[in-house]
């Protein structure tokens, strides 16, 4: 998707307050009564109609009159609040080139006022097309409170809570700098996703130290559960790093050992077709390089500490509820490894978020406007917690 950050220059305090309220206004309701903005936002003479306009005209907005007139944010609205928060606490200053578009993510490069770049991490869960989520849909249908923009938001949580969790603890993973919203800032990782790799001097070794992070990894209580050629970056040096984390799962889960022998699964796969590596099943070519099989480890005989991580996350403010929340919705598609599918269509033409919530005016009247009023900043979280129920 594009990324105009060039918009931002001109969106006054007023756009961006008015943008904060429709934000607002959709933890209630999916799509946001004009008259509610208006209020949430405080405009004096009908300032905010105006601004609205201003909005939608940068897609920052959809506005939608098939029930009543209101409005709700575009995945380019969050990108900006999220955008505008951070380089008001000094996170960075401008946004360059896209690097990275995964499923359900858009990395970009931005910049720091010293030149430093890091990396931007913008979650869209549930962007993939209908059909695409419709599973993960079905599976939260009759759940409580979802929307794309709350599951995003926990996603960009989570991920940075894991990956400062896992640098404590010494595992090669990208420098977890700030989080707002649906969005990650981490340091740039130099080198290239593995799965664009031809060639490699130590091909063993390389795959010595993978296997062992997963392992080691299970050792502090945890899997990754999407460990494969396009979550390991790797340098010209030949150095690991390993990045994508909002679906691990500890230990301690249900299918644990499924998901785990999946990761260990994905690696020797890889290594085995694009390096010639061979195990003993497949041992016939002399000139491979000869792996044992046997090596391959074992769930079972790992000594699993599923505590270990947990002080460093829970300092991170991720709390078990939203853990479970999200837990809910990517299970849904967890079933399938998700990067190393054909990628489905991507809703492209209509960046919003999905949610089915009708908001009544009665639910309007209750929204204690005062206490918005007070919490009225940029640095707002937006809890939007919507029912997703099917219309
Ligand atoms: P997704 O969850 O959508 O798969 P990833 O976190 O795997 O997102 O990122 C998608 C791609 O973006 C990666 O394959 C990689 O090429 C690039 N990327 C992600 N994080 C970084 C980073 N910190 N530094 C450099 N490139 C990155
Ligand atoms: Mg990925």
């Amino acid at each position: 998707m594009k990324l105009d950050v060039n918009v931002l220059r001109y969106l006054s305090k007023d756009d961006f307050r008015v943008l904060t309220a429709v934000e607002m206004g959709m933890r209630n309701h999916e799509i946001v009564p004009s008259e509610l903005v208006d209020r949430i936002a405080g405009l004096k003479h009908g300032g905010t109609y105006k601004v609205l306009k201003n909005l939608l005209k940068y897609k920052l907005l959809h506005h939608d009159r098939s029930k009543y007139d209101g409005f709700r944010l575009t995945y380019l609205g969050y990108d900006f609040l999220a955008i505008k928060t951070l380089v008001n606490r000094g996170v960075f200053t401008g946004v360059g080139r896209q690097i990275g578009v995964g499923k359900e993510s858009d990395i970009f490069e931005v910049a720091q006022e010293d030149g430093t770049i890091l990396a931007m991490k913008l979650h869209r869960l549930g962007r993939t097309s209908f059909r695409a989520v419709k599973s993960k849909r079905d599976y939260l249908r009759h759940r409580s409170s979802f929307s794309w923009l709350y599951l995003s938001r926990l996603a960009a949580l989570k991920e940075f809570a894991f990956m400062k969790a896992l640098e404590e603890h010494d595992f090669p993973v990208p420098k977890a700098i700030d989080c707002n919203r649906h969005c990650v800032i981490m340091s740039l990782v130099q080198g290239y996703p593995m799965v664009q790799v031809k060639q490699l001097q130590n091909p063993e070794t390389i795959f010595e130290k993978i296997i062992g992070i997963v392992v080691r990894l299970a050792e502090h209580g945890l899997i990754h559960c999407d460990f494969n050629e396009f979550n390991i970056m790797i340098d010209d040096e030949e150095k690991i790093t390993m990045i994508d984390f909002p679906q691990m799962v500890s230990v301690s889960h249900q299918n644990a050992q499924m998901y785990f022998d999946r990761d260990i699964e994905c690696i020797f796969k890889f290594f085995r077709k694009r390096f010639n590596i061979s195990f003993q099943e497949d041992r016939d070519d002399e000139t491979e390089v000869e792996v044992d099989e046997n090596s391959r480890p074992s769930f079972y005989d790992i000594t699993k500490d599923a505590n270990a991580l947990d002080r460093e996350l829970e300092a991170s403010g991720f709390t078990k509820k939203e853990q479970n929340d999200l837990d809910k919705f990517i299970e849904g598609g967890l079933e399938k490894s998700t990067d190393s599918d054909e990628d489905e269509e991507s809703d492209d033409e209509e960046q919003t978020f999905v949610s089915n919530e009708e908001g009544s005016l009665n639910e309007m009247e209750s929204l204690q406007l005062q206490e918005e009023e007070q919490k009225r900043s940029d640095e707002v979280e937006a809890e939007v917690e919507l029912d997703d129920n099917e219309k």
